[in-house]
């Protein structure tokens, strides 16, 4: 039925589970996805989006190093568009909003035609350990399947409880079983767990809805994409969001409720997403406001089912419904499913290395929800990280990985492995110290060639992402050794009030003018001649147009990631033994024993440790 032995064993196709099975398969691996469920592969459990605010340049890199999630996205997109436009280019994000069924079925159809890989659904109840080293996999019907590399991504699914005010019952997630028996067998061999919590609004029939009673969010008018490769293309047709409001009255009923709330109640007691809170927490917590905002998100192309962003609850059915009649637009709204929260197991994820695998088990990594993440976005970074590890560490090679002036996908993993979380995390781009450097624009710059050297992105991904790069070099050396006298360029400084110029200059300077943009340069003759003759596109002139108005800051991060590289080269010998250095602080040297940090940098960022602490490691280490 099985193979003798797979290479790499990947339990649970959700986000990080589709990842890393594509990956390892990729790669080389004989690799098995087995989950619950094959109708559910990379199920969207609460919102159909990809993408927004850190979590877009996420994709973008998932896609860069040559995963799935890009083009998925792509291709089962109902509308695009480009956050924080307004703000430079760092804080640029794309989102999509998706078509929840078709995003499901792409994957599979991805999965499907991809070599090396098997499939299972059958639910996996516990892991075979053997002398401190995984061996394989238990499941419910009582197989046995061996295993060089396991790779758990159980997403909200371990020992899952789903609340709807009074009621509760088990289960992974609305309409899907609960995962026992991978938690207790962990917990056996000294796995630290804990418990968290998340939640997820009702979904309604569109048909019951007054759109003119709300505000339309279109696309963008030139909507973008994902994936760098051309095999996917923006979309041609979208389909609007709604925006409406909560109201006091809404308010009213739903306290009415807060009674029969687990969360009030003591029900829940894990800890849940402080940055997608439920509706009773946001108007239990901000008690001066008198609305929240509401989206509401098409669930895909051709069905009427609707998503109410914003109005997470766990309050029982009847509250939610009558609530939501209050809410402007949604006077007559049928329920499809009511809201509700679950609460999981998860492993703390200080308990892991840098490639996602396991201290304690070798050959076990754990990536996505399992860790203490919350996201599709964060999972599938993860997933697409323990797979390519897994393959690596079974043939022998180099560990994987990436560092924090690299990628997103760097400082997630860092954070998580290094601080821990006691609550659900989500990457937010002000976690990344270099995010001028991390942008959505760039992520094929830092991390294609990465990627292509351990075998996972193909030829032709390269050889785009070289040819991106060179065009975009030549044409901001272009604006660096081309002149423009002030007759050329007066006219169009004073439409945009920036001063005059007295003499010719470089265009590169007038281009580094704050008022000058993209739309002011084309316009220049030179300029129009340059792009016409080269046949650039879109993509490079605007890639130009970044290096050239951001020089300064990229620069000066560049420094900055060269300094902190220097204390990154400082390793620290893996038995190190902290206990012999006496003029550390006691908290420093506990935290410094737990976490065990490989390099002096990542001591510097274990919370503890202090300045003082990290010169006297540096002495230490013959520094
Ligand atoms: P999942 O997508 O949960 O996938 C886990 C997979 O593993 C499933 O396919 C399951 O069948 C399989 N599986 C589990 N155990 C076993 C087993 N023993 N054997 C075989 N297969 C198994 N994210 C946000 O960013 N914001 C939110 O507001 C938010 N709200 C959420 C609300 C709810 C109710 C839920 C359920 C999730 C919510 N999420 C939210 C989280 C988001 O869905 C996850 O972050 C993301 O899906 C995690 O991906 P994953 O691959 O780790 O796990």
């Amino acid at each position: 039925m099985f193979q003798d032995v797979y290479d790499v064993i990947v339990v649970g196709g959700g986000h990080a589970g589709s990842e890393a099975a594509a990956a390892a398969a990729n790669m080389g691996s004989k690799t098995l996805l087995v989950t619950m469920s094959l109708q559910n592969i990379a199920q969207m459990s609460c919102n159909p989006a990809m993408g927004g605010i850190a979590k877009g340049q996420i994709v973008r890199e998932i896609d860069a190093l040559g995963g799935y999630s890009g083009i998925v996205s792509d291709k089962t997109a109902i509308q695009f568009r480009m956050l924080n436009k307004s703000k430079g280019p760092a804080m640029w994000s794309p989102r999509v909003q998706s078509d929840r069924m078709r995003f499901a079925e792409e994957w599979r159809l991805m999965l499907e035609q991809t070599p090396n890989l098997d499939f299972y659904q059958e639910m996996v109840s516990g892991v075979v350990i053997e002398n401190g080293k995984i061996v394989g996999i238990k499941t419910s019907l009582g197989l046995t399947i061996k295993a060089k590399s396991v790779v758990l991504t159980n997403g909200t699914f371990l020992n899952g409880m789903i609340h709807i005010g009074d009621k509760n019952f088990g289960g992974g997630r609305a309409g899907e079983g609960a995962s026992f028996g991978i938690t207790e067998d962990l917990v056996k061999v000294g796995f630290e767990s804990g418990r968290m919590k998340t939640g997820t609004p009702p979904r309604v029939d569109g048909r019951s809805l007054d759109y003119s009673k709300m505000i339309e969010q279109p696309g963008d008018e030139n909507p973008d994409k994902f994936s760098y490769l051309d095999i996917t293309k923006p979309l041609t047709h979208q389909r609007s969001c709604h925006m409406t409001y909560t109201s006091e009255a809404v308010h009213d009923v739903l306290r009415e409720g807060f009674d029969r709330s687990p969360m009030f109640n003591g029900r829940i007691k894990s800890l849940g997403p402080r940055y997608c809170p439920s509706i009773e927490d946001k108007i239990n917590r901000f008690a001066d406001k008198d609305r929240h905002q509401l989206f509401v998100e098409p669930e895909g192309w051709n069905t009427v089912e609707v998503y109410v962003n914003g109005f997470s609850t766990s309050l029982p059915e009847d509250v939610q419904f009558k609530a939501m009649r209050s809410v402007a637009g949604f006077e007559n709204v049928k329920f499809f499913r009511p809201g509700y929260a679950i609460e999981y197991d998860y492993f703390p994820p200080t308990q892991l290395k840098h490639t996602l695998e396991t201290k304690l088990v070798e050959g076990l990594y754990f990536a996505g929800q399992i860790n203490g993440t919350t996201g599709y976005e964060e999972a599938a970074s993860q997933g697409l990280m323990a797979g390519i590890n897994a393959h690596l560490k079974v043939n022998e090679k180099a560990p994987f990985i990436l560092k924090r002036n690299e990628a997103y996908i760097g400082v997630l993993i860092d954070d998580l492995i290094t601080k821990g979380t006691e609550e659900p995390y989500r990457m937010f781009t002000s976690r990344a110290e270099y995010r001028t450097l991390l942008r959505q624009d760039n992520a094929d710059f830092r991390l294609t060639q990465l990627s292509y050297e351990i075998g996972l992105a193909k030829e032709n991904r390269l050889i785009r992402m070289e040819k991106k790069r060179d065009e975009s070099d030549a044409f901001v050396t272009f604006f660096k050794e081309t002149s423009v006298t002030k007759d050329e360029a007066n006219p169009i400084l004073e439409e945009k009030g920036s001063s005059l110029m007295t003499q010719s200059d470089k265009m590169f300077k007038v281009f580094s003018r704050p008022q000058i943009d993209l739309e002011d340069i084309l316009k220049f003759d030179k300029v129009k001649q340059y792009v016409a003759e080269k046949g650039l596109d879109r993509e490079v002139i605007e890639q130009a147009e970044v290096q050239v108005k951001y020089s300064g800051y990229i620069d000066k991060e560049k420094n900055n990631a060269d300094k902190l590289n220097r204390l990154e080269d400082v390793k620290i010998p893996e038995n190190f033994d902290f206990d012999k250095i006496k003029s550390i602080s006691m908290e420093a040297r506990e935290k410094l024993k737990k976490i065990r940090p490989v390099t002096i940098s990542q001591a510097s960022r274990i919370s503890g440790v202090s300045p003082s602490d990290v010169s006297v490691l540096l002495i230490h280490m013959g520094r």
